[in-house]
């Protein structure tokens, strides 16, 4: 528990997806069920990558905002009863990152909090697929999903995808790296973030 710190610094805005319902896959804010509420913890090795951000941060006016910490197992547990399908989250708490308190699921914003456009939104969450996904149906989420590639191109959308391939560079200067088969771009974590080297954390 002492290796947890709390993200309380005016270069980042924490606005826990699982606190609220507004912009939450699941439809249960889970956080405020166990009493963790809007609060976003990370393990100390996280937060020190996250401040070398903070020269970058000044430098572009811009801020991080934390749509996702560390997750108490307890709170997977009851996001996976939510949704329990196979490819929505890990049905093992032990192998997801952020109940290692290891990964940030993050997006770039202007001063004034307003984010920046990227190809979805965190979390690809979008109201018509998160009804659909509450009631058993993935498929139309599933191919939405594929827009949160970071590999995904799109010629339209090309503001997006420089934001996208941005925010990538800047997380890894700080030692991060992207979810393994690379199919969130909101998602980053310490390289050795799924090893025992960072066990699961029980809050
Ligand atoms: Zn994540």
């Amino acid at each position: 528990m002492q290796d947890l710190i709390e993200i309380n610094d005016s270069h980042f805005i924490v606005d826990l997806m699982y606190a609220g319902l507004k912009h939450n896959m699941t439809g249960r804010a889970v956080y405020r069920e166990i009493g963790l509420g809007n609060r976003a913890l990370v393990h100390k090795d996280l937060w020190t990558c996250l401040q070398k951000l903070i020269p970058h941060l000044e430098q572009t006016r811009q801020k991080l905002k934390i749509f996702e910490a560390f997750r108490p197992p307890r709170a997977h547990r009851l996001l996976f009863a939510a949704i329990p399908q196979d490819g929505f989250f890990i049905p093992e708490a032990e192998k997801s990152p952020h109940c290692r308190a290891t990964a940030v699921d993050v997006a770039l914003t202007n001063a004034d909090g307003t984010e920046l456009a990227y190809p979805t939104l965190v979390d690809a969450y979008d109201e018509t697929y998160a009804k659909e996904v509450q009631n058993g149906n993935l498929t139309g989420f599933f191919e939405h999903l594929k827009k949160a590639s970071l590999d995904y191109q799109d010629p339209s959308i090309l503001e997006a995808i420089h934001n996208r391939d941005d925010l990538c560079r800047l997380m890894q200067s700080v030692g991060l790296i992207p979810v393994p088969r690379r199919h969130e771009w909101w998602h980053y974590e310490l390289p050795e973030g799924r090893t025992d080297k960072y066990p699961v954390i029980d809050w």
